[in-house]
């Protein structure tokens, strides 16, 4: 009986087998050395996709274990491939309203109802000059 259950000649050696395993090998990069096609969540986000399902295809290492090859990485990220991506989900028109509907709540003062470009003290909801006017009438 052989001692090894493993021989490299198991495997068939047709070409799509060859192709097929060098995809789904799980690969660990370098910071920096992963191929272009690979991405983190974040720079598929960047790019306007998403994994889409799909699972991490490899692992990048973090940028402070490039200067210790040999040390196990605590941080690494997950790499997706862009090929398998899919479009980011656009938020429909029903999604927008109501977070225009909340920003308006969030923006407007309480005192003259005037919406600011900017979002008001959630404490206060008034806006700059409101609070002052107030603020200079209580002082006095
Ligand atoms: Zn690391
Ligand atoms: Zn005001």
């Amino acid at each position: 009986m052989p001692t090894t259950r493993r021989t490299l000649t198991a495997v068939p050696a047709t070409a799509d087998v060859d192709r097929d395993q060098e995809q789904e090998q799980p690969g660990t990069y370098e910071h920096g050395t992963a191929p272009a096609h690979l991405m983190t969540r974040r720079q598929l986000r960047d790019a306007g996709l998403r994994p889409g399902g799909h699972d991490p295809v490899a692992t990048l290492r973090c940028r402070r274990c490039g200067y210790h090859p040999t040390r196990a990485c605590t941080r690494p990220a997950f790499l997706f491939d862009s090929r398998l991506a899919l479009p980011r989900r656009v938020p429909t028109l029903r999604q927008e309203e109501a977070l225009d509907r909340a920003m308006a709540a969030r923006q407007t003062c309480i005192t003259c109802r005037v919406r600011q470009a900017y979002c008001l003290p959630v404490a206060d909801r008034r806006c700059v000059g409101c609070a002052t006017s107030s603020g200079l009438a209580a002082a006095a």
